[in-house]
């Protein structure tokens, strides 16, 4: 469950989570600008840098659509590591229909006590649209310093890079401390989940996934320009949850209108909820962001960032922030009217008015309690407040030394200077599933693209080619750490 907010040009730190979260098309003009891609080519690679862009390519042009079919695209995998050499044991194809299989493939640590590392990534993708699209978007295309397809950014690459890595380490001969597990998933863009591999593992087969903490999509490199900014880590999600407002009248006949009427009575009252702004609270990762963030800008920016980390916060920096939706949406938790709905005719007074309220609740507010300001802010009994989805809640993961430490320490190795910055993302992944059964979740990738880059879900979705084969190279490094405490 996936619900995505509309794009504008973004500021800083945060673009690069965009790349995999937020997904609508941007048209070509980075790339003449400011795209992160440089004329780098993808020839003479090294083997494992061959082997990612083959599997790349395979799973780029194996429909995984939520028509389409990602056991063809498990199987193949599957067979590439029983042939080199993992046990049938250790290699796994499994989920709750023919069409929506899931990878999952164990190398063995030597130490059986520790849990493992799971590296993570889905395999579905979001459907497209060929007339969208300049290129086929179920072809594999490298093109002016790019990778082109549905599924590049989102989310085929990461999993192209993890398979890759766990083969190379395997051929390597390396033999970790906990076991490495990388499970490459279905139907985590899918609206109603009925499917998704996570989910079906953790309640079907959760020895398969089981793990100490999992590397997944979410985070990534932000560039400007060319330059690298930060390198982000996400280490939490809000907690999504909608409900209905309704009201109910006996209505009557149009031509004898009164002033108490459903529609003006529900409009009231979500006029009432525009007003209102839910407190500000900061945890241990959205601190975290503000803290590192202020340092990367300068001026009012830099001065609200350092004013809302004040207890309690400053109000005027408050004010700052909350006008930037971005800012806003990680100081606070946020509900807006979503969907309306009411009258049953036109010549009649309507008998009943339906609004939806999408919440995005920060992972430590409490749900029942935001339920309850809506029904306080709303002020008014005839105004019925009722959830319509559960809620999910899914603590932040702790931002732990033995974890953000070895993330730091590799970003230092490739790109000095380059500052690691926790994140909260407003949308979801299949971290939620994994939080919510007590495993934390880091989205680390590596992968450096453009902030104004976001073309997950959107047309030409693309990658830069560098920062791909960068990425294989720093998601290997911070694997062989986390599972061995092996430093290159
Ligand atoms: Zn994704």
């Amino acid at each position: 469950m996936n619900t995505r907010p509309a794009n504008t040009h973004l500021p800083l730190v945060f673009a690069a989570v965009a790349v995999v979260l937020f997904g609508c098309g941007k048209n070509d003009e980075t790339a003449a600008t400011g795209g992160a891609a440089t004329s780098a080519v993808s020839t003479e690679l090294q083997p494992h840098q061959q082997l990612a862009k083959d599997v790349f390519k395979e799973l780029v042009e194996t429909d995984t659509t939520f028509t389409g079919n990602t056991t063809i695209a498990a199987e193949r995998l599957a067979a590439r590591a029983i042939a080199a050499g993992f046990p049938d044991e250790d290699v796994h194809v499994v989920g709750p229909s023919e069409t929506k299989g899931n990878l999952v493939v164990r190398l063995r640590g030597r130490d059986s006590g520790q849990k493992p590392l799971l590296l993570l990534a889905h395999i579905d993708v979001v459907d497209a649209n060929p007339e969208d699209w300049t290129m086929d978007p179920f072809t594999f295309i490298e093109q002016d310093g790019y990778f082109y397809g549905r599924g590049t950014a989102d989310d085929k690459n990461e999993a192209a890079i993890h398979f890759a890595n766990l083969i190379r380490l395997k051929e390597e001969g390396f033999q970790p401390d906990r076991d490495i597990i990388v499970a490459l998933t279905a139907d985590e863009e899918s609206v109603d989940n009925t499917d998704n591999g996570v989910q079906w593992l953790l309640a079907n087969r959760p020895e398969l996934i089981d793990a100490a903490y999992v590397i997944n999509e979410g985070g990534g490199g932000a560039m400007r320009n060319g330059e690298r900014i930060s390198n982000n880590v996400q280490a939490s999600e809000k907690v999504y949850q909608s409900f209905a407002l309704r009201v109910t009248n006996p209505g009557g006949h149009s031509s004898l209108p009164t002033k108490e009427n459903a529609i003006y009575r529900l409009a009231d009252a979500l006029i009432r909820l525009r007003a209102h702004d839910f407190p500000v609270s900061l945890n241990e990762v959205t601190r975290a962001f503000f803290e590192r963030s202020k340092e990367l800008e300068d001026g009012e920016l830099a001065a609200a960032m350092e004013g809302v980390l004040q207890t309690p916060p400053n109000p005027s920096a408050v004010a700052f922030l909350s006008r930037t939706p971005y800012y806003n949406a990680r100081l606070r938790t946020t509900c807006v009217a979503t969907m309306l709905e009411g009258g049953h005719a036109d010549n009649a007074l309507p008998q009943s008015a339906q609004a939806s309220v999408n919440c995005r609740m920060l992972p430590t507010d409490d749900p029942a309690a935001v339920k309850e300001t809506l029904v306080t802010v709303i002020g008014d009994p005839q105004v019925a407040v009722t959830p319509i989805t559960p809620p999910y809640p899914a603590p932040p993961s702790p931002l732990t030394p033995e974890m953000l430490g070895a993330v730091e320490a590799v970003t230092e190795e490739m790109w000095p200077g380059v500052p690691v910055i926790p994140t909260m993302s407003t949308g979801i992944t299949d971290a939620y599933y994994l939080r919510n059964a007590g495993i934390p979740v880091y989205g680390i990738s590596g992968i450096f693209d453009d902030i104004n880059e976001n073309r997950a879900h959107g047309q030409n979705e693309r990658v830069p080619v560098q920062s791909f084969f960068e990425g294989q190279e720093f998601l290997y490094r911070l694997t062989r750490r986390l599972s061995s405490g092996d430093v290159e």
